[in-house]
């Protein structure tokens, strides 16, 4: 029984979530350089986290109700806008779903029959998400492989395309795209631009004033007609908190939804939620008002100058190399064997990003370097260091002979989980609760080994087999 029989006190729940939460990755200290964003100051993340209890039992399905979260979002969203170019705006939980809101008010906009969507192969799978649920179609666009930005010519706009997609910048490499040609090339066709900033929005401005070479990129360029920016990135806010800004408010209409069509209460909603806490927003912004101005110009300069160390440091590394001239603080490098070298530093207590190969761009290693990451990034050179020269020691994760193979031509559908984990565990990997963590390099070997649409199938095997 999952529920217990009778109620148990609160100091017997947080003795067993600190159980719970024995092996999660650490969210503060700058040993993670994925997922998690921190400041280095206690207070600051204090300060949210009281505003998001304070806020918790709101509910945002009815601003009406509450007041309150009217006043709150109308803060954020002018202060992202004030930073943005201006423009309209809606808080939402998050990239994914500011995405979802921006795909969706283009396709109403436009009113297409057989709409799409044109995005380049960095862009964030968000994007293909939303065009999955909305009924868009994906027409992508090649990147440069010296710097990994989108190419602005010849974009395969049509008389179908409903958005055009820009990112600032993309994550996998962290170089922005050429926003102003790619938004000219979408207003000449009299299509909407979509700016992708949702790990860029508050961080470009800060880093643009700490002397880093940003491109224009917002708003303010003509032809963008909508961005994204996530506050639960780079504002340093608890996730759930992102916003989208429409350049006319028209547009961001089309992304609300209202519904009369039952006999219960009328339905308004700026989000894909309905019902919803408003702790995220809580959180957000007792975060940016915790910060100031001078603080995120402090965390700016502090990232910034740990980003330049970081990539003259792996150039430095035998056999690494930084992919592209990153102008923002996300830092992608490969190498021979980068999924064994990212095992080897996760043994050593640091957690680097695995990203597969893909059109072209090589397996690699990503790091988002954050305010803490300054203070540690010696000794975070120093395990890049020690772990690439452990990988070349240990050599490439070996995978049995025809395993590849068989794996492409398994009809997956078809396999129950039972059958899935046993094949799992024949290559080494055992996902059954207390077996551990399992040495990812074979898993990542195996992936990057596969054509795209089997990644994505073993990769929902895996999730079914994690939750079984
Ligand atoms: C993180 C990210 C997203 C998606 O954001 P979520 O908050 O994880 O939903 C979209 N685009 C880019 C460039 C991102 O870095």
């Amino acid at each position: 029984m999952n529920l217990p029989e009778t109620g148990r006190s609160v100091e017997e729940l947080l003795a067993e979530v600190a159980r719970l939460k024995e092996h999660d990755l650490p969210v503060r200290g700058g040993q993670v350089t994925a997922y998690v964003y921190d400041t280095g100051r206690a207070a600051v993340h204090d300060a949210a986290a009281r505003v998001y209890l304070e806020m918790l039992e709101v509910n945002s399905l009815d601003p009406t109700a509450f007041p309150s979260i009217v006043e709150m979002e109308r803060q954020v969203v002018g202060a992202v806008a004030d930073q943005l170019g201006g423009g309209h705006g809606i808080f939402t939980s998050g990239g994914t779903e500011s995405i979802m809101l921006a795909v969706k008010a283009a396709r109403d906009l436009m009113g297409r029959a057989r709409p799409n969507l044109v995005l380049p192969v960095t862009a964030h799978p968000a994007f293909h998400k939303a065009a999955h649920y909305l009924g868009v179609e994906v027409r992508p666009v090649p990147v440069d492989l010296e710097t990994f930005r989108a190419a602005a010519g010849g974009l395969p706009i049509d008389e179908d395309t409903v958005l055009v997609v820009a990112s600032a910048p993309s994550y996998p490499q962290g170089v922005v795209d050429p926003v102003e040609e790619i938004a000219a090339a979408a207003a000449a066709a009299g299509v909407p631009c979509h700016v992708d900033a949702c790990v860029g929005g508050w961080l470009l401005p800060w880093l643009r004033e700490a002397g880093a070479k940003v491109p224009a990129f917002d708003l303010s360029v003509p032809g963008v007609t909508s961005i994204s920016c996530d506050l639960h990135k780079y504002g340093y806010a608890p996730k759930g908190a992102s916003v989208v800004l429409f350049k006319d408010p028209a547009m961001r209409r089309k992304a609300y939804f209202a519904s009369a069509a039952w006999p219960g209460y009328t339905v308004i909603n700026t989000t894909v939620q309905s019902s919803r806490s408003a702790g995220p927003l809580g959180g957000a912004w007792a975060t940016l008002q915790a910060l100031g101005r001078d603080g995120y110009l402090e965390l700016g300069r502090t990232t910034w100058e740990a980003v330049r160390r970081l990539r003259s440091g792996i150039s430095e590394i035998s056999g690494l190399r930084v992919l592209g001239e990153p102008e923002s603080a996300l830092v992608a490098f490969t190498g021979d064997d980068v999924f064994t070298l990212a095992d080897e530093a996760r043994a050593r207590g640091w957690f680097l990003q695995p990203q597969l190969s893909f059109a072209g761009i090589p397996a690699n290693l990503h790091i988002t370097v954050t305010g803490v990451t300054l203070a540690g990034v010696e000794a975070m050179l120093e395990v890049i260091a020690e772990s690439a020269a452990a990988a070349r020691r240990r050599g490439p994760a070996v995978l049995p002979e025809g395993l590849v193979e068989l794996v492409a031509g398994l009809d997956l559908e078809a396999l129950d989980d039972a059958a899935f984990a046993e094949l799992a565990a024949a290559v080494g990997v055992d996902l059954r609760p207390g077996a551990g963590q399992p040495e990812l390099a074979v898993v990542n070997a195996i992936l990057d080994a596969l054509p795209v649409a089997h990644r994505e199938a073993v990769l929902v095997r895996f999730l079914s087999l994690i939750y079984a």
